[in-house]
């Protein structure tokens, strides 16, 4: 059966958080006189120490995922959650994690950084978990596997039941990583999180929220890890204008949702424009906000592209990516560019 309690890194377990002046007392609303953080007391908007919980952004946001405020952390970006988490459940030179490549790359460089073993194994030539090999990679100091869905760089969504399987067959923590799950039309796994103990969700405002620049990084999971987490998060890793400009942008849903339509309508058109280029061999089906073709000549077609002013992403050293280019969807102006640049190549 899953137990947390074999996961955790024994130092994190007796540790005991520092306490922020901010987290020993607790405004209840009422007028006070701060004089217990040694902050400057002239009033500019940002000279108090930010709420370290976030407490009114995650209430927003729990609300919007249909959770409970004691379900979510935050961080300086989904980077800075993703390495908490090894640096929770990873013991160095000891545990490792599984990674599906082709795909992110952070998780590899946290693994290095942390010294942990990446253990990777493949997705099939259908960019699918192969999941019978991953059960066989796994051993007793595995501590995560990373899911990244719909999936970087190859834009495709994993089968239900292959990630069913793997929560079902894995004793250690399952992390999804959800940043383009806006874009993609199934659902995110945080509905299943009362099922799983072991699930954890990754999101991020950096992509369809369109809030790359603020660094704000979310994570979903059970009460119990949530509150582990906490214990080693820096006190204010989620700064005050971030809080206050990722406020303003959740509870704007309208803006955003009009956004995602515009982008996925234009992802319609450019899929089906790349499909009609010459040099264009295959165009993957996509669930995120870019779309990965395989081409001639990659490198030969990154660098036409590059003298026209675009920059796309040349994945052709990626495994099963050879002679892959990734197009992020740009405005429709953006994209008509490309298109005619695409088509003017030699
Ligand atoms: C872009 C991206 C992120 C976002 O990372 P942030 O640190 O939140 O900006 C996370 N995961 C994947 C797979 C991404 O492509």
């Amino acid at each position: 059966m899953f137990d947390l309690n074999n996961l955790i890194r024994q130092n994190v377990k007796g540790l005991k958080p520092y306490s922020s002046a901010r987290d020993e007392y607790v405004s209840d609303g009422s007028e006070m006189i701060f004089l217990d953080a040694n902050e400057n007391p002239f009033q500019n908007g940002v000279n108090r120490y930010p709420d370290p919980q976030q407490r009114s952004l995650k209430s927003v946001l729990a609300q919007q995922k249909g959770i409970r405020q004691e379900n979510i952390l935050l961080g300086n970006g989904s980077d800075e959650v993703l390495d908490l988490l090894f640096r929770t459940f990873c013991e160095p030179n000891a545990d490792n994690i599984i990674t599906l490549p082709p795909t992110y790359g952070m998780y590899k460089v946290l693994a290095d950084i942390n010294v942990v073993e990446n253990r990777e194994v493949l997705l099939m030539d259908n960019f699918q978990p192969d999941v019978v090999s991953i059960l066989k990679n796994l051993d007793t100091s595995t501590k995560m596997v990373f899911l990244c869905n719909p999936n970087n760089p190859t834009g495709n969504s994993f089968h239900i039941s292959k990630i069913e399987k793997l929560l079902s067959s894995f004793k250690g923590l399952v992390v999804i990583d959800e940043a383009y799950i806006d874009f993609s039309s199934d659902e995110s796994w945080v509905s299943k999180l009362s099922e799983h103990p072991n699930l954890v969700v990754t999101q991020t405002l950096s992509k369809a929220y369109g809030m790359a620049g603020i660094r704000l990084g979310i994570c979903i999971a059970s009460e119990e890890i949530i509150s582990v987490l906490n214990k080693i998060k820096p006190p204010y890793n989620v700064n005050e204008l971030t809080q206050q400009r990722a406020m303003e942008r959740v509870l704007n849903r309208e803006e955003i949702n009009k956004e995602v339509e515009n982008i996925l309508e234009e992802r319609r058109v450019l899929e089906q424009t790349l499909k009609t280029i010459q040099f264009v061999e295959q165009v993957y089906p996509t669930d995120a906000n870019f779309i990965l073709a395989r081409v001639d000549d990659a490198s030969l077609r990154y660098g036409q592209l590059l003298e026209k002013g675009i920059v796309i992403r040349n994945r052709t050293t990626q495994p099963l990516c050879e002679n892959t280019l990734r197009f992020t969807v740009g405005t429709h102006k953006e994209n008509e560019f490309l298109i005619k640049a695409l088509k003017e190549l030699p």
